[in-house]
């Protein structure tokens, strides 16, 4: 579950007037650091301007040559929306996305001057670029489907190497999964996240994806009906067994956003902190 840090050069043309800066923030989570994206050549928008580092700011610019015109978070985490005021200031753009929602790891100096719903088409002689709800990872995640190409820009949707934290309650399961399907059924040609490469092979990465989550949710519910009545710290070692201990902790806000999903779904109950299985564990196989 944690991001593979891989090198990527620091500026890369990936077809005519879409450019991927690197920003210089590698982490554990981070991988590489977080993607930048330019697009247009006359008029620029810039998509995850990243954390409020200046000098990525100030390379924003200087690889842009042109007047930067929109900014356009995929959404409030800090490692992609902290520089959008900052960059908004020194070239006048307009702010483009969702606002942050409550609760923790938000951004809440990002603050929309035009609020992207689903299917917000930003449209200029140069390109067209499409917000796309899927909320999952993040209540207020767009992802950006470039329509020349049919390339959809994923921030933390889907990422490059590695699976992505759905840290509850603000990251909800059930959602992400019904948003992985949403991006599968555009049938893009590339998948460009805000973490890594481009993946060239979008529906065998989608379907990897949900088949390692489903494969979880079922170890999740064996769990709770070999030993039900437990809280769901105590689940956490049956159900990943294969992580080590460091990672409990994060484990733990994967664990629960499963168990979230697996109540709405009527599967599982919540009792006093305690999950219980709402049918029989004899009748689940
Ligand atoms: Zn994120």
């Amino acid at each position: 579950m944690t991001a593979m840090p891989k090198v990527l050069p620091e500026l890369t043309e990936l077809r005519s007037g879409v450019r991927r800066l690197l920003a210089p923030n590698p982490s554990m989570m981070t991988g590489p650091g977080t993607n930048t994206y330019l697009f247009g050549k006359r008029e620029i928008a810039v998509l995850d301007p990243g954390p409020l580092l200046e000098a990525h700011l100030e390379k924003i610019v200087s690889v842009a040559a042109a007047p930067v015109r929109w900014i356009i978070a995929t959404h409030t985490h800090p490692d992609h929306s902290p520089g959008a005021a900052r960059l908004a200031s020194m070239t006048g753009a307009e702010l483009l996305g969702m606002p942050a929602p409550d609760g923790d790891h938000q951004d809440r100096t990002f603050r929309p001057t035009r609020v992207l719903g689903d299917g917000d088409v930003l449209r200029t002689d140069e390109f067209e670029l499409e917000a796309i709800h899927t909320p999952g990872h993040a209540s207020n995640h767009l992802c950006i489907l470039h329509r020349a190409s049919n390339w959809v820009f994923t921030g933390d949707h889907v990422i490059d190497g590695s699976t992505v934290v759905i840290n509850p309650p603000d990251g909800n399961m059930k959602a992400y999964l019904a948003s992985l399907a949403r991006v599968r059924d555009l049938q893009p040609a590339a998948l460009l996240p805000g973490h890594g490469d481009r993946i060239t092979d979008p529906a065998r990465v989608i379907d990897w994806i949900i088949a390692h989550r489903l494969a979880r949710e079922e170890k999740v519910l064996a769990a709770v009906c070999a030993a039900p009545g437990s809280t769901t710290t105590e689940l956490v070692p049956a159900v990943y067994a294969d992580v080590p201990q460091d990672l409990y902790p994060w484990a733990e806000r994967s664990l629960l956003a499963h168990l979230i999903k697996l109540a709405e779904d009527g599967t599982i109950l919540n009792q006093d902190k305690r999950w219980l299985a709402a049918i029989k564990s004899g009748m689940v196989t």
